[in-house]
């Protein structure tokens, strides 16, 4: 009985966790996404950022982003819009190669289609549905992705100023006469990356003043989607690829230290070292495998699988993985970044944010941490659009969405812990109340006894 009691409250727990509280709106807001390059996601602690506090005070926050390795731009970004680790949509980190085509791929460089095949970006797939979609600058925009593009895009162009990109967002989501506006758009900004990578993200004065226009830069977001009128009727999602830390010419791994360069390719060099061995690659690992005690090696095979990083032909026979804030460098003593990211994305200083505001989201609303590739079925799910297969899952993001109900862990621990308490005081007491009848009577006839009892003081 105790047992079925239990399972009844955490059946109408589980029921009420999961259920939808009022149909999403038809058709659903639209819905712009927003990425701050190498916003690290303490830099919300550190530096006052009023307009982007201001949006997630109207809605939710994600205090922490768990990424995708390697922590670099490119397989960040597409994993965004794709749901999926580096190895299952193959952009795998700034320079690859490719052992099948025997094509190379630098960011500077990305416009083969083939690169980018392995997946369809958001602003693809929400063509299937009808949808008119658009991407400004976020990496693979002006890619034809299986022979096609989002219906509005711009190569990527520093001298295109934040103001410029925001104003031709907001005319592709108004749309005109003739046609409808975007139900989709993505919208890359590169700072703060590259301040970060200039002055180092433990430098305070010039974080402080680049995390200043990155905030000025959300508030002009704010003001034309006002000004507008779309603030309040679509939903905004601001988010980041990956965090930043601090380097130093006093951390720095020299390759040719320990192994000459006649003996392999070098593909990608730091913070991840992509080596392809060109003689007696098992001699070419031992040699690599001790060179540095702040530096791992992996052959290919033996690659952890906690970091998706192993299933493509495009990740080379051998990695190095340089602990944080080191750097590799083929020789020398110079440092080339103060700043940089790429590596372990278990690491905190890897680790970017995620803000959103808009008619679909709870308001006031945070959680601690999130999966990056979590937030392609919750941009699906906000679209009313069929997720492509990816790696995410909308357990922990449902609770983002105003529709939604979620009960917080502890308190659910709390109630049932609760409930069982209570149900055994109430044996205990059963218990004992039918200890004290005569054998063989029934409790509510012995109640009946003791009212005609002479012992009852009453009746004396
Ligand atoms: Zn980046």
């Amino acid at each position: 009985m105790l047992l079925k009691i239990l399972l009844g409250v955490l059946g109408c727990v589980g029921a009420f966790a999961t259920e939808t509280v009022a149909e999403q709106p038809s058709p659903p807001p639209q819905l712009l996404l927003v990425s701050f390059d190498g916003f690290r996601a303490d830099y919300l602690r550190r530096f006052p950022m009023p307009n982007l506090k201001l949006l997630y005070s109207q809605g939710v926050l994600v205090e922490q982003l768990t990424n995708v390795f390697i922590t670099k731009t490119f397989p960040n970004h597409y994993s965004l819009v794709t749901g999926l680790y580096a190895e299952s949509h193959g952009i795998l980190a700034s320079n690859m190669y490719d052992p099948v085509s025997h094509e190379h791929f630098h960011i500077y460089n990305d416009s083969n289609p083939m690169w980018w095949n392995e997946a369809r970006p958001l602003w693809i797939s929400a063509l299937d549905s009808g949808y008119k979609t658009a991407a400004m600058m976020w990496p693979g925009s002006d890619v034809t992705i299986g022979n096609r593009t989002a219906t509005h895009f711009s190569a990527y162009n520093p001298q295109v100023t934040f103001k410029q990109r925001v104003g031709n967002v907001t005319k592709w989501m108004l749309g005109d006469e003739k046609d409808k506006g975007v139900m989709f758009a993505a919208l890359y900004w590169e700072e703060p990356d590259h301040s970060g990578h200039i002055f180092g993200p433990d430098n305070d004065t010039a974080m402080s003043q680049v995390l200043k226009e990155v905030d000025d830069n959300i508030g002009l977001l704010i003001s034309e989607l006002k000004t507008t009128g779309l603030w309040g009727r679509v939903n905004i999602l601001i988010t980041s690829d990956h965090g930043m830390t601090q380097c130093s010419a006093q951390r720095l791994i020299q390759l040719d230290s320990c192994l000459h360069p006649d003996n392999y390719t070098l593909v990608d060099l730091s913070p991840v070292t992509a080596i392809i061995p060109l003689r007696d690659p098992e001699a070419v690992f031992k040699l690599l495998d001790k060179c540095h005690q702040h530096m791992k090696a992996y052959k290919k095979p033996d690659i952890p699988d906690r970091l998706h990083y192993r299933n493509n032909d495009r990740i080379q026979p051998i990695i190095l993985i340089a602990d944080e804030g080191w750097t590799i460098v083929l020789r020398g003593d110079e440092l080339p970044r103060l700043g940089d990211h790429g590596y372990d994305n278990s690491l905190p200083s890897m680790h970017p944010f995620m803000a959103a505001s808009g008619p679909s989201f709870r308001q006031g609303y945070q959680i601690s941490s999130l999966q990056s590739v979590d937030i392609y079925p919750l941009m699906c799910k906000l679209l009313s659009l069929p997720p492509q297969p990816n790696n995410g899952t909308m357990t922990r993001a449902r609770c983002l969405l105003a529709a939604e109900s979620c009960w917080d862990v502890p308190l659910v621990i709390g109630l049932v812990v609760g409930v069982l308490l209570m149900l055994t005081a109430i044996t205990v007491l059963f218990r004992y109340l039918s200890s004290r009848r005569p054998p063989g009577s029934r409790p509510f006839q012995r109640l009946q006894v003791d009212d005609d009892d002479d012992d009852d003081p009453m009746l004396e």
